[in-house]
C-alpha cells in the first residue's frame, strides 16, 4: 500500500520556509521543568543507564506508572504484567492495533481523530469505520463540549467485525473532554460487543480547564477488562521529541504487546526512562508557588489558550475554546473567499525547499485556508480535513491553532493576525 505524505510533512517545513509563527504541529517550544532535565542529565553520565533496558520497560519507570496511575484509575497495577514502555505513545497505538487487529478488521474511529490512527490502520489494511462528533448547538460551536459523539452512528457501526474502538480524551484536534455520563453511554453501547476492545489514547489527560476533570475510560468498571489506556511524557512534561509514552491494561493484552515489543524496538531509551520515572514522583511535590507541576502545568495552559483565543476573536475569527489539549478549531467560513483558493507559486515553492505534500489535498478548503494563512499571515495552523476520514459534509472545514508555545511566538502570533481584519 501506497502512504502520502501527512499534514506534518508538508506543515512543519511550509511553517520554517514562510518564517512563519507555527501553531501547527503540537509541540512545547520551552524547556521541559527544570526536575526532569536534572534527572535526565545525571542519568548519561557514568555507566548505569547506558545499557539495553528491560524490553517491556525500564523497572523504576514500569513501578512508578503502576504506582501513579493505580491511584487515578482507581486499581490495583502489576508494573511488570500490566505496563509497557513504548517510542512514544505513537508506537503504544501502532503496537496495540497492529497486535490486536488483523487486515478486513473493523476499527471505530471518533472524527476528526489523530491521523496517525489513520496510517496504521491503513497499513494494517483493517477497515475504518468513522463516527463523527456533531455539534449539538445552533450555528457554529462555541465550546469543544458541543461536540458530541454521533451515537446512532455508533450503533449503526458496531457489529460482530469490529475489533476496537479507538478513543481520545482529552480530544486532538477539538479539544473535547469526554465527561462520565458519555463514557458510561460508551461502556452500554459496547456491552454487546464482547469483542471490541477499547483503545482509549489519554495523552492529554494533564490538560484540562476551568472545571472539567479528565475521566480515564479504565476508571469505569464496566471497560477495566478490555481497555487499552496510552499516555506520553511528551504533553506531560513537555519533552515530545523524547518519545517517551507507555501502555496500561489487563495482562493478558500486555503480554502480547509485549510479546510482540521485543521484535519491533526491543527496548526504549535507559536514561531517558529513568529521567521519565524520576519526574513522575517529583512532578508531585510544590512547583513554582503550586501545589505541584501538573496544577502549575494547568494554569500555564489555561493562561496560553486565553491568550490564543483572544488573538483569534480580534482577528474577526469565531475559534472554538477548547476543554481540553492545547489545540483550538477555527471555521473556514471565517476566513476570506480568497483564503479557499490553492495559493500561486505554491508548488514552486515546495520544489525549491524539499517539502513534500499529498497532491490529493489541492482543492481542499482547509489545507488552502492553511496554507494561505502561512504565506500571507506568516502563522502556520493545521486542515482539520487530514484527521477525517468518513464522508460527513463539512466536518474537515476547520483550521487547528496551537497553543503549546512560549509567550513571545504568542505575541506575533497575535500580531500577525490581526492583520487579517484588514486583509
Ligand atoms: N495521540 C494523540 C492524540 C496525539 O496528538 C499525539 C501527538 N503527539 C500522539 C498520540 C503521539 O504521541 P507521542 O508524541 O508520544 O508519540
Ligand atoms: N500530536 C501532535 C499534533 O497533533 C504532533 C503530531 C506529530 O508529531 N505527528 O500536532
Amino acid at each position: 500500500m501506497t502512504q502520502k505524505p501527512s499534514v506534518w510533512l508538508e506543515f512543519s517545513p511550509l511553517a520554517q520556509a514562510t518564517g512563519s509563527i507555527n501553531l501547527g504541529q503540537g509541540f512545547p517550544d520551552w524547556a521541559p521543568p527544570e526536575f526532569i532535565q536534572e534527572a535526565a542529565a545525571e542519568a548519561v553520565r557514568g555507566n548505569g543507564f547506558s545499557s539495553y533496558a528491560r524490553s517491556p520497560g525500564h523497572l523504576p519507570l514500569v513501578r512508578a506508572i503502576a504506582s501513579q496511575y493505580g491511584k487515578t484509575l482507581s486499581m490495583d497495577i502489576s508494573a511488570e504484567k500490566q505496563v509497557l514502555v513504548t517510542v512514544g505513545a505513537s508506537e503504544a497505538l501502532y503496537l496495540a492495533l497492529s497486535t490486536f487487529v488483523s487486515r478486513g478488521d473493523e476499527v471505530i474511529v471518533i472524527e476528526p481523530a489523530f491521523d496517525l490512527y489513520f496510517g496504521c490502520l491503513d497499513w494494517i489494511g483493517a477497515t475504518v469505520r468513522s463516527v463523527p462528533l456533531v455539534s449539538d448547538g445552533e450555528g457554529s460551536p462555541s465550546s469543544s463540549g458541543e461536540f458530541q459523539i454521533d451515537w446512532q452512528q455508533l450503533k449503526t457501526s458496531l457489529s460482530p467485525k469490529t475489533k476496537a474502538i479507538l478513543i481520545n480524551t482529552p480530544h486532538n484536534p477539538t479539544g473535547k473532554v469526554l465527561s462520565q455520563d458519555e463514557i458510561e453511554q460508551l461502556a452500554l453501547h459496547l456491552r454487546d460487543y464482547p469483542d471490541c476492545m477499547v483503545i482509549s489514547d489519554e495523552v492529554y489527560e494533564p490538560l484540562v480547564y476551568d472545571q472539567k476533570t479528565h475521566i480515564p475510560l479504565a476508571s469505569v468498571e464496566e471497560l477495566r477488562q478490555k481497555t487499552l489506556s496510552i499516555y506520553s511524557a511528551g504533553k506531560m512534561f513537555s519533552v515530545t521529541g523524547w518519545k517517551i509514552g507507555w501502555v496500561i491494561g489487563p495482562e493478558e493484552l500486555i503480554f502480547k504487546m509485549q510479546m510482540n515489543q521485543q521484535w519491533v524496538v526491543f527496548s526504549v531509551a535507559t536514561p531517558l526512562q529513568q529521567a521519565v520515572a524520576e519526574a513522575l514522583t517529583a512532578a508531585l511535590s510544590p512547583y513554582q508557588g503550586f501545589a505541584d507541576y501538573y496544577s502549575w502545568l494547568r494554569q500555564h495552559y489555561q493562561d496560553k489558550r486565553a491568550h490564543l483565543m483572544n488573538s483569534l476573536k480580534q482577528a474577526g475569527l469565531n475559534p472554538v475554546a477548547p476543554e481540553g489539549s492545547f489545540f483550538i478549531l477555527s471555521h473556514c467560513q471565517d476566513f476570506d473567499e480568497s483564503f479557499r483558493k490553492l495559493p500561486a507559486g505554491l508548488e514552486t515553492l515546495y520544489s525549491e525547499h524539499g517539502i513534500l505534500y499529498d497532491d490529493s489535498k489541492h482543492h481542499e478548503i482547509d489545507y488552502n485556508v492553511a496554507r494561505n494563512l502561512s504565506l500571507a499571515q506568516r502563522v502556520t495552523a493545521i486542515p482539520v480535513s487530514a484527521f477525517v476520514r468518513g464522508r460527513n459534509p463539512g466536518q474537515g472545514d476547520w483550521v487547528r491553532f496551537a497553543f503549546c508555545k512560549s509567550q513571545d511566538q504568542l505575541d506575533e502570533a497575535r500580531v500577525r493576525l490581526s492583520q487579517l481584519r484588514s486583509s
